[in-house]
């Protein structure tokens, strides 16, 4: 646990530091609440034991500003107050401004020790609940089958990156990719194998792109691949690039070798200003594509003509 302890007597933190470095505790210290408000922000700390009577603020004032500073957060600081006599007051004062408990001097090292450790649970349950949410957050963007994003999270990155690229002024590509006569496949393999082509497929799409371009599964046999920084140009040779692959090494599969192709449709940030529009533009494009004879790149052109 990283502790901090806060408090303005040297014979106090010796007796402390001997109960918890045994511990494996990392500890740290601040002989007033202004140095220890200093720590608290540059780092995050699990555990605060902080005595009451500081120089110049409190220890429930100070223990109110670290309250302040989590709210709306799952950050929490385990905070202890020590202090000399038992106050009523000062005991009700400090729970209701959010300490989790008290220790009374002169310390009974047992009860200190258990009260430490009461602590460390509490902290320990955040934490787990803290990695969950992370969990769970990560599932809600990943499609299950491909592992690679899904729809709702596409959906937020593209929003992010056109707004980024309308504030740096930079080109922005946007990909509908979809395979051909796929349906086919399940019907002549089954459908597992038809997963394995879409598994296949995203490999061989990941690798004809740059780190920073993101893939993800639009739905069913349908992909969007997002490039920042590129223009029309530059996308319709990375989409040739993924079309060509696919056509000459089809995928591998645990029934051989599948031959399939995809078509793709391209729209750029300087013909559409919105998500919508931008996936509406590409979806034009992988139409004609689709008429065209499926098997190619179509890029969208402000004058509705694809190129
Ligand atoms: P087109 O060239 O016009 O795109 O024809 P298509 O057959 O690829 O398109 P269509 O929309 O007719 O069929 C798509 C098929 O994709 C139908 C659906 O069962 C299949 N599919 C969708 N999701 C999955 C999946 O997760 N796994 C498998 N195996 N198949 C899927
Ligand atoms: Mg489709
Ligand atoms: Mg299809």
């Amino acid at each position: 646990m990283k502790v901090l302890l806060i408090d303005d007597d040297p014979v106090t933190k010796e007796i402390i530091f001997s109960y918890l470095e045994t511990l494996g505790n990392d500890l740290c210290y601040a002989k007033s609440a202004e140095e220890g408000l200093d720590l608290l922000s540059e780092e995050k700390y699990d555990i605060v034991i902080c005595d009451f009577i500081l120089p110049s603020m409190n220890g429930i004032e100070l223990c109110k500003e670290i309250r302040r500073r989590e709210e709306g957060s799952l950050d929490y600081t385990y905070f202890i107050m020590i202090t000399h006599k038992l106050s009523k007051e000062v005991f009700n004062n400090s729970l209701s401004c959010g300490a989790d408990d008290f220790i009374f001097k002169p310390f009974d090292e047992n009860e200190f020790i258990s009260r430490f450790r009461a602590g460390v649970r509490i902290i320990e349950l955040i934490k787990r609940l803290k990695s969950a949410k992370q969990e769970i957050e990560e599932i809600s963007r990943t499609d299950y089958l491909t592992g690679i994003y899904n729809r709702r999270a596409l959906m937020e990155i593209l929003s992010a990156e056109l707004f980024r690229s309308i504030r740096e002024k930079t080109e922005l590509c946007v990909a509908i990719l979809d395979l051909d006569n796929f349906k086919n496949v399940n019907d002549v393999y089954g459908h597992f194998v038809g997963d394995e082509v879409l598994k296949g497929f995203v490999e061989i799409a990941k690798s004809c792109i740059r780190r920073y371009d993101v893939i993800g599964r639009f739905g069913g046999e349908e992909f969007i691949i997002i490039l920042p920084k590129t223009t029309k140009e530059t996308g319709y040779m990375v989409m040739e690039r993924i079309r060509s692959t696919l056509e000459d090494k089809g995928i591998k599969t645990s029934s051989g070798t599948i031959n399939i192709t995809v078509s793709i449709g391209v729209a750029c940030i300087c013909d559409s200003k919105n998500v919508d529009q931008l996936i509406h533009d590409a979806d034009i494009s992988l139409y004609k594509a689709k008429t065209s004879g499926r098997n190619r790149v179509e890029v969208f052109n402000d004058n509705q003509n694809c190129r």
